[in-house]
């Protein structure tokens, strides 16, 4: 009987392939790979993209009455698309900064942070075939979701223009080439995505190249997706533009927002989306059919940052406009600090990521030609594990075919306490002192 069993349970064990072939290619992930390398190696800790000060004091405040407060309705589920207080805040702040009036019920969706906001996006409009135009360096997700979608990646580089005068390149220098840009639109385009500012360039789009792309959306009746999660981190006075709202663009966008990068509360998962009913309406298809509903305190919390932001919108108090003022100071620290040591930086117009050249530290991390891996990875790597200052190579941001014109970056997030930042400069100070001393 004994033996009547054991080849009973051999017979079980599964032969067939388990993966569907919608996952093929798409098993590698770099943030799964690096958050590794940084937990095990980084003293300081500048590669994955959330801050190490608190949120506001006025959301946790928020959260903690959401949390222990008469309401006990709040623990349990709320309205699938948004939780009411929520949408309808959003609704009312978006519809100022638009300058129309939205509907809290159809024109807004709330989502489990800005991913789930994409990935709503893709599943519900990208059809097997279908072109999806993605801006080189763009966040890594994007061509995964696509293609998990059935659609197919079309890819753009920003191209670098030389500054003049041995000054210091800015994120504004990395430009889309108008006519190589309109030769990606073809009958099988369905969307293009936009993410300004630009994680990982911090690339602020201007009114100019907005305008380019909008006509070539509208001339192709087209969909952009608007992944707007950094549109508070602007920054020496710039303005952040919102493609919808440039003529013929509110009907073909949706605008992705996330709480996380709003607030500084990335661990909260809190997204959402704004755009017209007739492309929400499939959003809700899928997230009503995956994920359903997100965390109700959370979303109240959120919605009574919203409610006080509002009421200060423009003025000094305001998170919106301290907190970009903050991280400006963040970024000229670590600008500073990179550029004395020779690793050349790329000054960002936005977000909290800095591109870094890494070209004069090659004699430290030599090439190994023919090897697979990005030069930029394994300099990542290596930084890790040797000067323990983690960040993640710009080679990430680009498709496979283009990974290897782009491997001698990294990217720096500058989203830290001061005393990290100091920490970074100190170890890259050494780092020149070792280079340098015989
Ligand atoms: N879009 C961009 C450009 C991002 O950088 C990020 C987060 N790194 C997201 C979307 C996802 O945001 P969330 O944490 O709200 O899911």
């Amino acid at each position: 009987l004994q033996i009547h069993f054991l080849s009973l349970s051999l017979q079980a064990k599964m032969s067939r392939p388990v993966q569907a072939r919608r996952l093929e290619g798409t098993d590698k992930n770099i943030w799964v790979e690096f958050v590794k390398l940084a937990a095990t190696y980084s003293k300081v800790n500048l590669g994955q993209g959330f801050p190490d000060f608190p949120p506001p004091d006025f959301l946790k405040e928020s959260f903690m009455r959401a949390l222990n407060g008469e309401n006990h309705l709040l623990h349990q589920y709320t309205r699938a698309f948004g939780h009411p207080p929520l949408v309808k805040i959003l609704a009312q702040f978006f519809g100022k900064l638009l300058g129309r009036d939205l509907d809290p019920m159809t024109n807004v969706m709330v989502t489990v942070g800005a991913y789930q906001a994409l990935f709503c996006c893709f599943q519900a409009l990208v059809d097997e075939g279908d072109e999806v135009i993605i801006i080189e360096p763009f966040f890594d997700c994007y061509e995964p979701m696509v293609k998990m979608a059935g659609g197919m990646p079309v890819f753009v580089p920003l191209r670098p223009k030389a500054p003049k005068d041995g000054k210091l390149m800015s994120s504004a220098d990395w430009q889309l080439d108008p006519a190589e840009l309109a030769s990606k639109f073809s009958e099988r385009t369905k969307a293009i995505v936009l993410n300004s500012p630009n994680n990982p360039l911090g690339k602020v789009f201007s009114r100019e190249e907005l305008e380019l792309i909008a006509g070539l959306c509208v001339k192709h009746d087209i969909l952009c997706i608007s992944d707007e999660v950094y549109e508070w981190l602007v920054y020496d006075g710039k303005d952040h533009i919102r493609i919808a709202s440039l003529q013929g663009m509110w009907d073909r966008t949706i605008i992705i927002g996330s709480a996380g990068k709003t607030f500084s509360a990335t661990g909260w998962k809190v997204g959402w989306t704004v755009g017209p009913n007739r492309l929400l309406q499939h959003l809700r298809t899928v997230h009503q059919n995956s994920v359903y509903h997100c965390a109700t305190i959370a979303q109240e919390a959120v919605a009574q940052g919203f409610q006080r932001e509002l009421e200060l919108y423009g003025k000094p108090d305001s998170y919106f406009v301290q907190l970009p003022k903050e991280l400006q100071q963040k970024r000229d620290w670590l600008v500073q600090s990179l550029d004395a040591v020779g690793m050349k930086p790329i000054i960002p117009e936005g977000t909290y990521f800095l591109v870094a050249d890494i070209s004069k530290f090659k004699s430290d991390v030599p090439d190994v030609p023919d090897s697979d891996e990005p030069y930029d990875s394994r300099f990542a790597k290596w930084m890790v594990k040797n000067k323990g200052l983690a960040a993640i190579p710009l080679s990430a941001f680009y498709s496979v075919a283009h990974k290897n014109n782009y491997s001698h970056f990294i990217r720096f997030c500058f989203a830290k306490e001061e005393a990290t930042l100091k920490a970074a400069n100190d170890i890259l100070q050494k780092w020149k002192q070792e280079k340098t001393s015989p």
